[in-house]
């Protein structure tokens, strides 16, 4: 696993909830180890059912979740494969940007897998399906209450 290390005085606390080894365990919920163990759900994935649910179709091999991810990192695009969530983390810490920015971004990439994780469920277990925007929107907004008020980050909201 890749270690993040915060070596700034603004460390920001949380992910949105959720911190690098839950994202990991996010893995084992998904539908086909579910499936695998021997318990009875739908393995297929609940954006695009055409495809299973696995970790890296639903961190951001599906259309659905991949779009997503475009609207926050559009540079994605351009890669000759579509990323999983590991390589979006490894590609995020090779940019060449302030320390600060790194954590904005990984601030939002952990939002929006949480985001995609309570979509996803809303869907499964919730008859809700939102949209790309309804999601991207909630993502941004999480994302903003979270640094809205951190000094370290006040030159990107300006
Ligand atoms: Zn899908």
């Amino acid at each position: 696993m890749h270690l993040i290390s915060w070596k700034d005085t603004c460390k920001p606390k949380i992910y949105c909830g959720l911190s690098i080894p839950s994202i990991e365990s996010l893995y084992y919920a998904c539908g086909c180890n579910i499936a695998a163990r021997g318990l009875s759900v739908g393995t297929s994935c609940a954006f695009c059912n055409s495809n299973f649910e696995t970790q890296n179709h639903l961190f951001f091999e599906c259309d659905f979740t991949f779009s997503i991810l475009l609207r926050f990192l559009p540079r994605m695009q351009s890669m000759l494969f579509r990323p999983n969530l590991w390589q979006v983390y490894s590609d995020i810490e090779e940019l060449d940007v302030t320390s600060n920015m790194k954590n904005y971004y990984f601030l939002s990439i952990s939002a929006i897998v949480y985001f995609i994780w309570r979509s996803r469920n809303d869907r499964l277990f919730g008859n809700c399906s939102e949209s790309v925007s309804a999601i991207t929107s909630k993502i941004k907004r999480a994302v903003y209450l979270k640094i809205h008020r951190k000094k370290c980050f006040q030159d990107m909201l300006t």
